[in-house]
């Protein structure tokens, strides 16, 4: 039941997902949110970590595509420095921003991963898709508002039962 909420791959940062993986799944792409995925909340502009990361990315041979539910304005700044496809106001989990950036990338649902650090709006909307998702850890979990709170605590729910199941599986 908790399955469509189960993310393929778990990391603690963008920078420890092994992008060789990605690459032997035939993934070609990769859709980014940014809110404590690439940067911390209150930062408003690509800091060197992000900018180094995805350098690295793109010289790897992958395309990127931010898909970020934040405004225009903050989707703007933060990619003055990257220069990458982005949508704001994507309005994940729904998938119709996801599907843009398919189109954008000119690659299918399967050639990609969708990364982001929130399991009900990045990890089930990438679910949905069909694409390969990947949680990360929010780099700063202090400054979040009181809505993204409570839904980390229905998030802990779902980890605990994929953590149980992956046990399992394993024993298998
Ligand atoms: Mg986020």
């Amino acid at each position: 039941m908790l399955q469509k909420f189960y993310p393929e791959m778990i990391v603690d940062r963008v920078q420890d997902i092994d992008l060789e993986v990605l690459r032997n799944r035939n993934i070609k792409g990769l859709i980014l949110d940014i809110d404590n995925t690439l940067v911390p909340n209150h930062v408003k502009d690509a800091d060197e970590n992000a900018v180094k990361w995805i350098e690295r990315v793109k010289s790897s041979g992958f395309k990127t595509c931010i898909v970020s539910n934040a405004s225009r304005k903050r989707v703007v700044r933060f990619n003055e420095r990257l220069k990458i496809f982005a949508l704001h106001r994507a309005s994940k989990p729904g998938t119709a921003a996801f599907k843009k950036a398919l189109r954008l990338m000119e690659l299918k649902e399967n050639e990609t991963a969708v990364i982001g650090d929130q399991i009900f709006t990045d990890i089930y909307g990438g679910n949905k898709l069909g694409a390969f998702t990947i949680l990360v850890k929010p780099i700063d979990s202090k400054t979040e508002f009181i809505f993204v709170r409570l839904k980390r605590i229905f998030e802990k729910v779902v980890l605990k039962s994929y953590y149980k199941n992956i046990k399992r599986t394993n024993l298998k």
